[in-house]
């Protein structure tokens, strides 16, 4: 199928993009990488009269440390995040996962705004930055607010982001020295969206784990911080008996979706087997230190 007719107009400016959405509403798309929203106009599942190219707005791309954070740009390419030396040296979780974000053409034109802004329940990128404690900065005509990754999030498809604001950046702290961190993801085959997938994130000190953090998505709705599971590793060693505390709390803190792709006892089983391996790597990771 052919995409229906819409208007196309090439954004001059961050502002000029801004007063377009505030013009046209729910009727305007902003057009980034185009990999997701060009397949939905071809599908017809998706019908904005204008889109609003930002192709050309350079200074949106790029990973840079600020000295106390960093700053990906909307429109950085995922191609570009794989190859950022700030990405890789300040952020491993980031590094780790962005090969897991489709095949290398999807990756050269699709971005990590788009991913961001779409907030597909499989995308990599989204339970990264709910992982790190990253930000998002968000602009309209009404000014430029940050939101927190955990405020951000809403449910499927479904963000703190108005249909009138572009997002323009995310800020994420580094991981520190001290810190571990591990990605894991299963899905049918390598670049596929994810069945199932997690990041953790923790200090190991003499074996035990501390300041855990553990986000789960592709099973979820929405890229999920597991609270309980979380506080069932947080002061302990890393053994069987916190491996089974963990993986039982994992049953209060995840509601997996039933669909297509498995039933939610099976993608609660396999969540639990990812966290097993990311935790046991994160403890290697800090052994081989
Ligand atoms: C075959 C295939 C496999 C894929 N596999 C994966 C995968 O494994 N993991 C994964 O994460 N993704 C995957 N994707 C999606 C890919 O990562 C997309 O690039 C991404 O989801 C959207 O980025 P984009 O730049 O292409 O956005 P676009 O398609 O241009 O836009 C997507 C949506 O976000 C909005 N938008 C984009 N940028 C902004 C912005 N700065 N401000 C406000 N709104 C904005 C658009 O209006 C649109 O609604 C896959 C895509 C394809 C085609």
């Amino acid at each position: 199928m052919k995409a229906p007719k819409f208007s196309y107009v090439r954004a001059e400016s961050v502002e000029h993009a801004c007063r377009l959405l505030a013009e046209h509403g729910d009727e305007a798309r902003i057009l980034a990488g185009g990999q997701s929203l060009i397949p939905t106009l071809n599908m017809r599942l998706s019908r904005p009269s204008l889109l609003i190219d930002i192709n050309r707005l350079e200074h949106l791309a790029g990973a840079i440390f600020n000295g106390k954070e960093v700053r990906i740009g909307a429109l950085t390419r995922h191609a570009d995040v794989m190859l950022s030396h700030m990405v890789a040296k300040y952020l491993p979780l980031v590094a780790e996962a962005i090969p897991h974000v489709a095949h290398v053409a999807v990756r050269n034109r699709g971005t990590f705004g788009g991913s961001v802004a779409l907030a597909d329940p499989a995308a990599e990128m989204p339970a990264c930055l709910l992982a790190l404690g990253g930000r998002l900065v968000l602009q309209s005509v009404r000014g430029v607010r940050e939101v927190a990754a955990e405020n951000y999030f809403h449910g499927l498809y479904q963000t703190a982001r108005e249909p009138d604001e572009v997002l323009i950046e995310a800020l994420i702290p580094p991981q520190s020295n001290d810190e571990r961190s591990s990605f894991k993801e299963l899905s049918r085959r390598h670049g596929d969206f994810a069945t199932a997938g997690m990041c953790a994130r923790a200090k190991v000190r003499g074996g035990t784990l501390t300041s855990v953090r553990l986000v789960y998505f592709g099973s979820e709705v929405k890229p999920t911080l597991a609270r309980t599971a979380m506080a069932a590793a947080e002061g302990k060693p890393w053994n069987e008996t916190t491996a089974d505390a963990v993986s039982a709390a994992l049953a209060v803190d995840l509601d997996p979706m039933d669909n297509l792709m498995g039933k939610p006892a099976t993608k609660l089983h396999w969540q639990r087997v990812l966290t097993k391996r990311a935790l046991d790597d994160i403890t290697s990771k800090a052994k081989a230190a």
